[in-house]
């Protein structure tokens, strides 16, 4: 498996998630170093309308797992702000010691302002871009409501 087959991974999850015009449909996956499938999750797979693909799938990790080896794909950039008091998905990877990043599309200021990216990096953690036609896409379809940039 290469970054883009579980980056495409990561875009069929997103598009289990239930539509809701109010949130994102997002689908996350964490590897090991080899690229190994250690947990998965998408936007509200545990029925709370506030649950974040990553937060999901950070918390299906083993607490004894070596986090810095670790690489999470996010088919969108992990959020740095959110409007309610749940904490963002960057500031989690960063606490969790999530060594990787890996997201297809940028989030869309349409809901607050995204600085996840720079708030991850300035926290050491490795941030990387990987997308395709079909990658994006399929954001696009799971996602009707929000006009998306490359
Ligand atoms: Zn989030």
């Amino acid at each position: 498996m290469t970054p883009l087959d579980i980056m495409r991974h990561a875009a069929d999850l997103g598009s289990r998630a239930p539509h809701t015009q109010h949130e994102l449909s997002v689908g996350c996956v964490i590897t090991d170093a080899q690229l190994n499938i250690l947990s998965t999750g998408y936007s509200r797979e545990d029925g709370n309308q506030k649950s974040h693909a990553e937060k999901i799938a950070l918390e299906k990790l083993p607490a004894d797992t070596d986090m810095s080896a670790l690489h999470l794909f996010s088919t969108v950039e992990p959020c740095g702000t959110r409007l309610s008091n749940n904490p963002t998905c960057a500031s989690l990877i960063i606490k969790y010691g999530i060594g990787h990043v890996y997201y297809a599309v940028h989030e869309p200021d349409r809901f607050v302002h995204q600085n996840g990216l720079d708030h991850m990096r300035a926290h050491n953690v490795n941030v990387i871009h990987v997308c395709d036609d079909r990658i994006f896409q399929s954001v696009e379809k799971a996602n009707p409501h929000i006009r998306w940039q490359r």
